[in-house]
Parts: structure tokens; sequence; C-alpha cells
């Protein structure tokens, strides 16, 4: 990931001190809160609908009550930039193999302390690097990349950025992907899939009481918007980063196999991915014996393809036919892919493979 600004002190005022940058943009999802006369706003970008007095910053510190309306802080803020392989997502039934331009903005809506991202997400708004949509999906089309993606920092917080970028790419045959913590009103979600969100990874970082008291959210709003982005018609994978002493024990773990089992299905990519020491956790990496301990509890329980990340040549990061066992993508640290899905079926039995653009180097998105 490369990073363009990064910022280690920050204060509101420099919030109050960006009112005249381009990043200023009038918020979409917001309304009245309470007494008109006390200019109170609510927004309802994210689940923490948070109200806002006038001057003041949300939660998340990218959206300001200015003079009663409600403006995001970061539109186009751009803190990172770089063209990834889609498995970095990491996205294994989307376009395999293909290259996403993928951008980061600042903050987050979420408090969890052993963020993998934090020099970003834990920042709020300090300017960045201006891209507009158009010159964004341009750089994208330049890179020679098949679709957008926006990740690094939580991606709801640029709705208003990631919509009019979905709609230029789109119209560009482009896909378009979040990898998100979920956590999006359902208002957001309907109308990033309007736009031509095409996938999604979301993070399921636990079970309600970690997720409540790690990230300060309720899970069961990560669990609903899933369900409802599968309803929309966008293609979603799901991700657990495995934390010791957080979400490692396989009790925990097989609570959220048998939710994505009965409320998406057996065909939902499951990612189970090794933990690094970040931000405020010291807690040594996740030992890849309980990564792997976690994909037997998934595929017993049904889950036809969980997989193991952040464990480079890991046999569990390729994908294999659930139904005889032929090898069907190969990976090996997210650059080197080979895909062997023609007709998005098993080559082998003829197994149907869930997914979207199994085949996209012969057909254009
Ligand atoms: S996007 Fe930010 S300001 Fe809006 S509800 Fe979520 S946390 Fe609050």
């Amino acid at each position: 990931m490369s990073i363009f600004v990064r910022s280690t002190t920050f204060g509101y005022n420099r919030v109050r001190k960006m009112r005249d940058q381009p990043f200023i943009h009038t918020a979409l999802l917001q309304e009245t809160a309470g007494d008109p006369g006390r200019g109170r706003v609510r927004c309802l970008t994210c689940e923490r609908r948070c109200v806002i007095p006038p001057g003041e910053v949300g939660w998340c510190r990218t959206r300001q009550n200015q003079g009663g309306s409600l403006v995001t802080l970061t539109y186009g803020a751009i803190s990172s930039l770089s063209a990834n392989p889609i498995e970095k997502k990491p996205l294994h039934h989307f376009y395999p193999g293909s290259v996403a331009l993928t951008a980061g903005s600042y903050s987050c809506n979420f408090s969890c302390p052993w963020c993998q991202n934090w020099e970003i997400s834990k920042c709020p708004p300090d300017g960045g690097k201006f891209y507009s949509p158009a010159h964004f999906v341009a750089e994208a089309i330049n890179r020679g990349c098949q679709g957008t993606s926006i990740s690094f920092n939580e991606p709801t917080l640029s709705l208003e950025w990631s919509l009019e970028v979905f709609r230029l790419a789109r119209q560009a045959g482009l896909y378009n992907t979040f990898v998100t913590n979920g956590y999006m009103t359902e208002a957001a979600l309907e109308r990033l899939a309007e736009r031509g969100l095409h996938g999604m990874n979301v993070d399921v970082k636990g079970n309600a009481e970690s997720v409540h008291s790690y990230c300060k959210a309720d899970v069961e709003v990560v669990w609903r918007n899933l369900l409802r982005a599968q309803e929309l018609g966008i293609w979603v994978e799901i991700t657990t980063l495995v934390i010791p002493g957080v979400n490692d024990e396989m009790e925990v773990l097989a609570t959220i196999a048998s939710r994505i089992l009965h409320d998406l299905g057996p065909c939902t990519p499951w990612h189970l991915t090794r933990y690094h020491p970040a931000y405020r956790f010291t807690t040594p990496p996740t030992p890849v014996q309980t990564l792997e301990q976690a994909r037997a509890v998934g595929r017993e329980m049904g889950l036809q393809y969980v997989y193991i990340g952040n464990v480079p040549g890991h046999f569990a990061e390729n994908t294999y036919c659930p139904s005889c066992g032929q090898m069907l993508v190969q990976r090996w640290s997210m650059w080197k892919v080979k895909v062997n899905v023609p007709g998005g079926r098993c080559p082998s039995c003829g197994e149907r493979i869930p997914g979207v653009g199994w085949n996209w180097e012969e057909r254009a998105p």
C-alpha cells in the first residue's frame, strides 16, 4: 500500500481548517434531528447514526455539521493508492487474477485496537491527495486495471465519492468493490448497489460480545447487511481476522461458520486470516495451526470454500472443487494466480463453482 500522507497528531482545529479545501462535499444521507431551531443533524451514512450539533463532527470525524447541514470532509481525500490483485481484498471468487485500482482515505467508524491499517484508519481527515472520481477512474484505465476497490480505511466513510466513482467506472466497463466492516445503513448500501457495487468483502470480527467490546458495534447490523447485499445482487465474501484471546476459540468461530451457512449459504467464501501485532495489540501472531483448526470446523459444518489468508504458500489459499477435490485456482502470495474454471465449472467433474467473472480475460466485465 502506498501512503501519501501520514499524520501522527491531529486536533479538531485542523478539521475546521479544511473548510476551504476540495475535500468538502455535501453529505448525501442526513436528516434534521429534533428541534430544527437547534440546527442538529443526524448522519444516516452508517448505523452509528450520529446526532451532530452545529460545528461538531461525528464519531468518525469525517462528517461535520456546518451551519445545520452535514458535509463530508474526505471527498476524494486519498491517503493511499495502489493497483492490487483482487486476491488481496481478499475476493477469491470474483474476477480471479484481475487487478483493482485501490484507494483509501482516513479514519474509521469502528474502534478495533488491533487495526492492521491503523496509520490511516486511526487518523482523522488530514488532507491527503485529491482525486476527483473521473481522475481516479482514468487512472484505473491507464494502469490497465479491470476494476476499482475502495479499501484500506472504512470505505463507507467515502460514500459520496464512491458513488460517483462507481457510476463512472461501470460506464467504462470496470467492476467495483468495497472492503468493509459492513456497518453502513441500508440506505447507503442500496445506493451503492444502484451505482454499481459488484463485490464486497465484509469483516465479521467476532461474536456479539467481542464486536461490542472491542469495536463498539452491533454485529447484527453486519449480518443484516450481508444478507441485504446478497439480495441486491452484490457478490459477498467474508473475512474473519483470527486474533488470539479475542475470537480464536473454536466455539466462537463455529458460531460464525454456522451463521454464514444458515444466513448466506454454504457457497459463501469465508477467509480466516492471520493476525499480526499492530496498533495497540502486542499479542504474537496467530498460530497457523489455529487457522487450520478453524478451517476444519467451518468445512465440517458444511461451508464449501474456507480459505486461510496472510500465510503465503499455504495450501488453503487455493480453491478446490467441493465435489471432486480438483484444484481450480492456484494462488501464491496474491500475484501468482492460475485459474482453471472454464465456464464457471470444475473441469474435472462439471460442478458449478459459484462466483463472478471466472473467465474475465475472455469476456469484458
Ligand atoms: S459516518 Fe461517521 S458521522 Fe456518520 S453516523 Fe457513521 S460514525 Fe457517525
